[in-house]
């Protein structure tokens, strides 16, 4: 990899100096994994950070899904969304339950309210939204549809780490909410994820199911999975929980700065910022309209590219796409316009703590010119 190389993303990594004598307790202790306490500490401390009252690690973020729709007893068919990371939907396929795909909105890539209910059939039991790039899914039109039809609802809250709406974490909604603290996500643990639950009976059973269904030293009382963290990655969790809201603050600038060196160039759209949320910025999409701009999202894409500069089309292709999913009669093009085209039109640009504002500048000078 050539060092100028600008990629969409890059890990926040601490001072190793600071990271080397959580090792030093663990090398000593030699507790390197089942619910040490670097696992409980950081559970401790992420419920405090992200204000809710449970949560429970996992050694990533798609075993929660996987996890959650066990926990809940989910079956049959589940409502959810194409604009995804595909890892939502593979969840569904691991527990034998056919996913059904909503189209989205295209103010903010979530799933569409207004298009699910006619997606309910006797078999379905569940809704899994996503809140993408962190925007908070329309969780109150949401919840009115689940309770009419006694629907559970798990949020894929992957992208939305310490997002709030009104001063609220967006993970209280729901039944249950996942996160990923996957090494491309704005809080990271190299490999992470976890699962917020609202009661300590959840809760419990949660952290049997990730522990092989135990219940005491010789007691088994469910098929689980092993879905746990191990200690060296919750110190590191700890580490840069510390250093998360700085990060955010840098992410901030960048969009800040993207927002309005991009706002005004024809054929590109950025997505509005929503009153009263506050954001991890965790991506920076815009939207290419060729007719407008001149060139196509794939031209613009290897032009970038071409520069060094390594914009990702999340999500393109759609999860409704892919080869085990494209047959489904929810997959249909016709049922997804939207999500359709702003899969074709989306590149999401380099947004990470340490991009410097004159790479930004430099990125949004190449982007300028095509057009002008
Ligand atoms: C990253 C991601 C996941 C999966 O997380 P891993 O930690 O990589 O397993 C799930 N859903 C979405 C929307 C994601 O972006």
């Amino acid at each position: 990899m050539e060092s100028n190389q600008i990629t969409v993303t890059k890990p926040f990594l601490p001072p190793l100096e600071e990271f080397l004598p959580y090792l030093e307790n663990i090398w000593t202790s030699k507790r390197l994994t089942n619910n040490g306490i670097y696992q409980q500490k950081l559970e401790e401390e992420l419920c405090k950070y992200l204000k809710i009252s449970y949560i429970s690690l996992f050694t990533n973020g798609t075993l929660p899904i996987i996890v959650a729709l066990q926990a809940l007893e989910i079956t049959g068919e589940v409502i959810t969304t194409p604009y995804s990371f595909v890892a939502t939907t593979h969840a569904l396929w691991w527990n034998n339950i056919k996913p059904v795909f909503v189209d989205v909105e295209e103010k903010t890539g979530n799933i569409d309210p207004e298009k699910i209910e006619k997606a309910i059939t006797n078999k379905t039991t569940a809704i899994i939204p996503v809140h993408v790039y962190g925007n908070p899914c329309n969780t109150e039109e949401i919840k009115k549809i689940a309770n009419k039809y006694k629907l559970k609802i798990i949020y894929d809250g992957a992208h939305a780490f310490g997002v709030e709406q009104e001063g609220n974490s967006i993970l209280t909604a729901g039944d249950i909410t996942t996160l990923s603290f996957h090494a491309t996500k704005t809080y990271n643990t190299a490999e992470g994820g976890a699962l917020v639950c609202h009661d300590i009976e959840t809760k419990q059973k949660i952290d049997r199911l990730k522990n092989f269904g135990f219940a005491g030293e010789t007691d088994v009382i469910m098929p689980g999975i092993n879905g746990k963290m191990d200690e060296i990655r919750a110190a590191l969790g700890l580490l840069n929980l510390k250093h998360v809201d700085k990060t955010i603050e840098k992410r901030q600038k960048i969009a800040q700065f993207y927002r309005s060196e991009l706002k005004d160039v024809s054929g590109i759209t950025i997505m509005d910022e929503f009153k009263n949320v506050k954001s991890n910025y965790s991506y920076f999409p815009i939207f290419i309209k060729k007719d407008e701009y001149s060139i196509s999202r794939d031209e613009l894409y290897d032009k970038l590219k071409e520069k060094n500069i390594y914009g990702r089309r999340y999500f393109y292709p759609l999860i409704s796409q892919f080869e085990p999913y494209r047959k489904l009669d929810s997959a249909k093009p016709e049922n997804l316009p939207v999500a359709l085209k702003m899969a074709d039109s989306v590149i999401c640009l380099p947004i990470y703590d340490d991009l410097g504002i004159n790479d930004a500048e430099r990125i949004c000078k190449i982007i300028r010119k095509i057009v002008n």
